[in-house]
């Protein structure tokens, strides 16, 4: 088995997947795992949906351009996604429809009587309504599966519990050193290694770009009533709460945003206590039991969009990092345009200007 390659991918999660099975065939690539299973952090612990305005409006060209593929393979059920405004937040929720309905997002406002067919048991105070009716779920396991399958079929190899530890320049390349005694060498390094994204870069040389990682918590609750199936992701458009069906539960998030390491990312009982408190505040349903809870990493650029592109000081290192809260519902275009900047060969559907690592240059 050689150990030189075209390419190396550090971080087998929804990034490096995709990346790795959109490069495959067309170079020799090596994915690279820390870990001694693929999926084990922020890909593993998602809210899997796939929602046009998640993200916001720099984001959405990604979301958008992912759906057919998502849809294609079967990997979206419809959901429709619900954002609520109380009295006196109307005007903020109308601005949040016409940003999005002028991209091109179905998305219809609707009043207090259409809420409550909707959302059984809304408590009184929530006036409107911005209903999404493409937001689907997604098959996040599913979709990680499909990538590594087309990717190991494409001739990629997957190297797990091979953490890279260092990355040495060498003859127009890199040679690179990983946990356990193994060694590698390729002509581009991609960082698609999620929170760790900025130390990854240390290894090689490259400055960080301040790729924070933010912990987000989910909740599976128990509660009297169960969740209608056919419930929306319920969102509030000042961002404190969002929660959806799965299998009779109600998995719940506080929207929570703590600045953290990176790490095996773990809950904290504060943050599950907020999520009830506002869960309740929405509807009258009793929460009998947190079934289970589980929090991950986020990691966001300072400006809140991803970094997709060869790094402007460090030639052949390739971020493909800040994928922020919306991963998984992008990740179909954005392996798609990573691809085609790696391989050169121009085209595709999304602009790559404006996730240029170039962007923080001088900053
Ligand atoms: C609670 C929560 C809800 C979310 N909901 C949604 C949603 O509904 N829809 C959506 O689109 N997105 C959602 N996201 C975001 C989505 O999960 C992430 O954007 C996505 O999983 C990021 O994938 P990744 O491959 O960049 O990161 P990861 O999955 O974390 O993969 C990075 C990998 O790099 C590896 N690595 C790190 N350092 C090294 C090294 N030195 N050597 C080798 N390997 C290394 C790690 O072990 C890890 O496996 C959510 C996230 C959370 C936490």
């Amino acid at each position: 088995m050689s150990d030189t390659f075209d390419i190396a991918i550090v971080g087998a999660g929804m990034a490096g997947a995709s990346l790795a099975a959109a490069l495959g065939g067309h170079a020799s690539a090596l994915l690279l795992e820390a870990e001694d299973r693929p999926g084990y952090h922020t890909t593993g612990r998602s809210a899997a949906f796939w929602q046009e305005s998640y993200g916001g409006a720099g984001v959405q060209p990604l979301t958008t351009a992912s759906g057919a593929f998502l849809r294609d393979h079967g990997f979206l059920t419809e959901r429709n996604a619900l954002t609520l405004a109380r009295a006196g937040q109307e005007q903020r929720l109308e601005d949040f429809a016409a940003r999005f309905a002028a991209l091109g997002v179905g998305v219809e406002l609707i009043g207090r009587a259409a809420l409550t067919e909707r959302v059984p048991g809304l408590r009184e105070g929530w006036v409107l309504g911005a209903l999404e009716p493409a937001c689907s779920d997604i098959d996040v396991a599913g979709l990680h599966q499909h990538y590594l399958r087309a990717a190991r079929q494409a001739g990629v190899e997957l190297w797990t519990s091979a953490r890279l530890e260092t990355a040495e320049p060498a003859a127009g390349g890199w040679r690179l050193g990983l946990s356990g005694g193994r060694a590698a060498r390729c002509r581009v390094l991609v960082n698609a290694a999620g929170a760790w994204a900025d130390p990854v870069a240390g290894i090689a040389g490259a400055a960080p770009l301040g790729i924070t990682p933010l912990r987000r918590t989910i909740a599976q609750l128990r509660t009297a009533p169960a969740p209608p199936s056919d419930l929306p992701v319920v969102f509030d458009i000042a961002e404190t709460f969002y929660f959806k069906p799965e299998s009779g539960r109600v998995w719940l998030c506080p929207h929570d945003e703590t600045p953290s390491p990176p790490c095996d990312a773990a809950p904290e009982e504060i943050d599950v206590a907020v999520a009830i408190e506002r869960f309740g505040a929405v509807v009258d349903w009793a929460v009998e039991r947190v079934e289970h809870k589980w929090a991950g990493l986020r990691s966001f650029a300072p400006d809140r969009l991803p970094v997709y592109g060869f790094d402007p000081a460090r030639p052949g290192f390739f971020w493909f990092a800040g994928q922020g809260g919306f991963g998984i519902q992008t990740a179909p275009a954005a392996a798609d345009l990573a691809a085609r900047l790696i391989l050169g060969s121009g085209g595709g559907e999304v602009d790559p200007a404006p996730f240029a690592p170039s962007r923080f240059a001088g900053k």
